[in-house]
């Protein structure tokens, strides 16, 4: 059994030393089975996880696992994030996940003083490309764009300052990931746009975080899962069964690779995954 396409796995960072051991013992050695390429670890708003994401990313390093932090810039000055850079290159980090990131609530800094594209810019001037960049590319449109238009102006241009590769916000439709190819191609992108997948295992969180992301959850999957709210197994089967379907259709429009978003869980995806090998 072999993937179809590379797959790679985002966990966000557990909250102290018993947690990131249970998550590297139980979670990522599970999922490391499946092959991926990577897996990648969240960085909270406003850089609140910094210490977090740099010990699960070396601790999964220490473990025999590929591993890449996200990073923004935060309230940080250009001398904290080269340090932090060159802290990662020190512990073998290879890839980094590079995005503005969500503020804090009260954040006094200005919204978009200190976008994904400066954050590239500022890697490609420090590190040279010591780092593969991901950068994040939204197929729904991202909720702080002026027009679809706009947003894909923003995307370029993080391609444009030396992104290797976009990972895409989750989406249940794949209509919108075979338009946001296409309009990326037609803008002159070229980059591989590796789309996110969030498996579901629970009707009540899926809708809180799409919220919270502007990723839209279909009226009708919305209302299929609720008739099976009670029944933990049959919810799970149904959603197994309906992002399996989804992934074959992204790897039917040319998805370069699948990332999925596990919530630092292992089941779905190893079922998810599974159905795509076999
Ligand atoms: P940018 O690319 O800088 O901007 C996103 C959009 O905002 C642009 O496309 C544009 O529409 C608008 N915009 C940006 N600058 C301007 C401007 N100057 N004027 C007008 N509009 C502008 N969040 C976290 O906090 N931690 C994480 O670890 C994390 N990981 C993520 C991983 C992936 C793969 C994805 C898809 C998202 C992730 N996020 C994370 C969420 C992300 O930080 C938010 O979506 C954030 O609001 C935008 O980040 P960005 O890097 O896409 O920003």
């Amino acid at each position: 059994m072999s993937n179809p396409v590379p797959i790679s796995f985002e966990f966000f960072p557990p909250r102290d030393a018993p947690g990131r051991e249970r998550l590297i013992a139980n979670v990522a050695s599970k999922l490391n089975e499946l092959g991926p390429q990577f897996f990648s670890v969240t960085y909270g708003a406003g850089g609140t996880t910094r210490d977090g994401t740099h010990q699960a990313v070396t601790g999964l390093i220490d473990a025999g696992f590929q591993a890449a932090p996200h990073f923004s810039i935060g309230g940080d000055d250009a001398a904290e994030i080269t340090a932090t850079l060159d802290a990662y290159a020190a512990a073998g980090v290879n890839r980094i996940v590079a995005l503005r990131g969500d503020q804090p609530s009260g954040y006094s800094s200005s919204r978009f003083g200190h976008n994904a594209e400066a954050l590239v810019r500022l890697i490609r001037e420090h590190s040279g490309d010591k780092f593969h960049l991901e950068v994040a590319a939204y197929p729904e449109i991202h909720p702080d764009a002026q027009s679809a238009a706009a947003d894909l102006d923003f995307f370029k241009r993080k391609v444009d300052a030396g992104a290797d590769s976009a990972i895409t916000q989750y989406f249940y439709n794949a209509d919108a990931y075979e338009n946001f190819l296409e309009r990326s191609a037609a803008a002159g992108i070229s980059i591989p746009i590796v789309a996110g997948v969030m498996p579901i295992t629970n009707l009540e969180a899926l809708i809180r975080v799409s919220e919270k992301c502007s990723a839209e959850v279909p009226r009708w999957l919305r209302y299929a899962l609720a008739d099976l709210q009670d029944d933990e197994r049959a919810t799970a089967d149904f959603s197994v069964d309906f992002v399996t379907d989804l992934c074959e259709r992204l790897i039917a429009l040319g998805a370069p690779g699948l990332h999925f978003y596990t919530l630092n869980r292992w089941g779905a995806t190893t079922r998810i995954v599974a159905n795509l090998a076999g």
